[in-house]
C-alpha cells in the first residue's frame, strides 16, 4: 500500500527518544512513501525545513533508499501567531517587528524541499491570541503563500465559518494557489464549498472512530480526487491505536478507512491519495 502524509509533527517532543530511528529507517520499512512536516512555532518551521533538507528526495541520507523523504511546510499556527506581535516564543526568540517575522518564513519557504505554507489558519477552541490577531496573520500568511505561488495547510478548531469567508476572501481577491484543509471537521456543505474552489480535504486519524458520523459522510460524498491522507501525529492515532503516539504508518488505516467508505480497492484507493498530495503539493 501507498501511504504518504501531508501533515505530521516530527519535530514534537514525543519523537525525542527515536526520531532518528523513524525518519531513517522505520516509516520506510513501514511502506510510508513521504511525509510533509508541518511547521506550527518558527521552531517548529525551521525543524520542518532541516527535515526536508536531511531526507531529500534525491539526498545521500537517502541513497540506498532506506529512509523516508521528507518535505516541508512552514507557516505560523494561530496559537503562536503572538511571535508577528513582539511575543518571545517557547525557546525565546523575539523579533522586533513582523516584517522580520514575515522574513524568515518568506526565506525558510524558499528552501529546497518546503512545499507550503502551513499551518496556518484560526483556532477558537484555545483562543490564546484574540480572533482579531489570528485573522490578520491568517491572512497576510495566505499573502505569502500567493506571493511565493505556495499552496496553503491550513488549521481550523471550532472557527469553521470564520476559515471559510478568509478563504473565500482570498479567493475572491484572485489569490488562490490551492491547498489542504487539514484534519477536516466541518460540514459537509463546507466542503462542497471548498471543493468548489479546488481546495483539499484532509483525513486522518478521526475517519476511524465511530462517532465521526460527519466526517465519514464528508469522505463518502467527496469524489476521491479532492482527498488527502495525514496523521497530525503525534496526535489522532486511528483505531486500533486510538490514544496512543501517532506515526505514519497508521495511515493505512486511514486508507482503509476511506476505501471502505468509498466502495473502492484498497490498492486504487491508496493511488489515488498519493497523485493527490504529490499535486497538491507540487511535488
Ligand atoms: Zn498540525
Amino acid at each position: 500500500m501507498l501511504i504518504c502524509d501531508t501533515h505530521a509533527h516530527y519535530d514534537d517532543e514525543a519523537f525525542d527518544q527515536d526520531r532518528e530511528l523513524l525518519l531513517g529507517s522505520e516509516l520506510k520499512a513501514g511502506g510510508v512513501e513521504f511525509v510533509v512536516n508541518m511547521g506550527a512555532s518558527m521552531e517548529g518551521a525551521r525543524a520542518s525545513a532541516a527535515y526536508a533538507r536531511r531526507y531529500p528526495k534525491h539526498g545521500p541520507e537517502n541513497g540506498a533508499g532506506t529512509c523516508v523523504v521528507m518535505y516541508a511546510g512552514c507557516g505560523i499556527h494561530p496559537d503562536d501567531t503572538g511571535v508577528f506581535e513582539g511575543k518571545e516564543t517557547t525557546s525565546g526568540l523575539r523579533y522586533a517587528h513582523p516584517d522580520d517575522v514575515m522574513q524568515e518564513l518568506r526565506n525558510l519557504c524558499g528552501q529546497e524541499g518546503v512545499v507550503c505554507v502551513g499551518e496556518i489558519g484560526l483556532d477558537y477552541h484555545w483562543m490564546v491570541e484574540t480572533k482579531e490577531v489570528q485573522q490578520k496573520w491568517f491572512r497576510e500568511q495566505m499573502r505569502l503563500a500567493y506571493e511565493l505561488q505556495l499552496p496553503i495547510n491550513v488549521h481550523s478548531r471550532d472557527a469553521a465559518q470564520d476559515t471559510f469567508d478568509l478563504i473565500r476572501e482570498n479567493y475572491d481577491a484572485g489569490r488562490f494557489t490551492g491547498g489542504v484543509i487539514h484534519c477536516y471537521s466541518g460540514s459537509l456543505e463546507l466542503a462542497r464549498e471548498y471543493v468548489k474552489m479546488g481546495y483539499l480535504i484532509g483525513v486522518g486519524g478521526v475517519v476511524t472512530f465511530k462517532n465521526a458520523k460527519t466526517l465519514k459522510k464528508v469522505v463518502q460524498e467527496i469524489p476521491p480526487e479532492f482527498l488527502v491522507t495525514e496523521t497530525d501525529c503525534p496526535y489522532l492515532a486511528p483505531e486500533p491505536h486510538r490514544g496512543k503516539r501517532n506515526d505514519s504508518r497508521n495511515i493505512r488505516y486511514v486508507i482503509e478507512a476511506i476505501a471502505a467508505l468509498k466502495e473502492m480497492d484498497t490498492d486504487t484507493c491508496a493511488q489515488v491519495l498519493q497523485e493527490n498530495a504529490l499535486s497538491v503539493y507540487r511535488i
